[in-house]
């Protein structure tokens, strides 16, 4: 596997390429999306940054877990090809001042909550896609309003891409799996679990109700365009957690990799 810090140490391919872009520290979910990225193209691309333009003041951009060491390894056994791994300097030079607007979509749920952070997600993902050429992007189902606003940009800007989903993979305990499971305490990620466990009703709310231990951000029914999802953020001391249940597709949806109900929390 090639680690590429710099735009042009990228090498330009001449087949398929499958683009995943990540923060990094790598758990079952990141493996998914290569997996996913590995059987669809003849060339995996993964990228590694965590992104600052997509994090608010007061939130965890300093503490966000990073081992490349380790990511590294698990990229490499995971059949990736290339790992991107930038600087912030790389990705966002002196000078830098072009931002995508990210329209409605990107105003609610997590919006709400984190202003700016689908302009800094639409951002780094428009620059990795014009940096990268990949036939297909991968993302998953865990970040879903994300993944619609990727979409969304992906149509809106003609970019000629293929956006794929990967259902959410999760613990045997229900938990989704996040980078960010890693700072709760046992305790905390016993408290966690009313998460998937309200989810599961997919019924807001009797979500609502087993969510009422919780610092809860939302918990909503939302349409994703045309998606519609249960999703829910809650707050388990410091560590805020995202998660959602699909609970209608639209049928000429395309864009699901395999089978769109495997993530379902029980
Ligand atoms: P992150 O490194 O957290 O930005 O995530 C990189 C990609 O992995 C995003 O498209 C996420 O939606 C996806 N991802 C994160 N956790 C999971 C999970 N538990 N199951 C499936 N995909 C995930």
């Amino acid at each position: 596997m090639k680690i590429a810090r710099t735009i042009a140490e990228l090498p330009r391919f001449p087949d398929s390429v499958g683009l995943v872009p990540t923060m990094g520290a790598f758990h079952a979910g990141h493996l998914a999306l290569f997996e996913a990225a590995r059987e669809e193209n003849d060339v995996v691309v993964a990228s590694l940054f965590v992104n600052p333009a997509q994090f608010g003041d007061g939130e965890d951009l300093d503490r966000y877990p990073r081992d490349e060491e380790r990511d590294a390894k698990l990229a490499e056994e995971a059949g990736v090809d290339v790992l991107f791994a930038p600087s912030p300097d790389e990705i966002y030079p002196e000078g830098f001042s072009t931002w995508v607007d990210v329209g409605e979509l990107g105003a609610k749920l997590e919006g709400q909550f984190r202003p700016g952070h689908f302009r800094g997600v639409a951002t780094v993902c428009l620059k990795l896609f014009n940096i990268v050429h990949p036939d297909r992007a991968y993302f998953g189902q865990k970040d879903a309003q994300q993944a619609a606003v990727i979409k969304q940009l992906v149509r809106d800007l003609n970019l000629g891409l293929e956006i794929r989903v990967v259902p959410i993979v999760r613990d045997d305990d229900g938990l989704a799996l996040s980078s960010r499971n890693a700072y709760l305490s046992p305790a905390e990620r016993e408290r966690a679990l009313a998460l998937p466990r309200a989810l599961a009703t997919r019924d807001a709310a009797k979500a609502r109700q087993l969510l009422a231990d919780l610092d809860v951000d939302y918990v909503e029914e939302a349409n994703l365009n045309g998606q519609r999802v249960l999703a829910a953020a809650v707050r388990v001391g410091k560590t805020r957690l995202i998660d959602n249940v699909v609970l209608e597709i639209p049928c000429q949806d395309s864009s699901w990799f395999g089978r769109a109900t495997k993530g379902d929390p029980k």
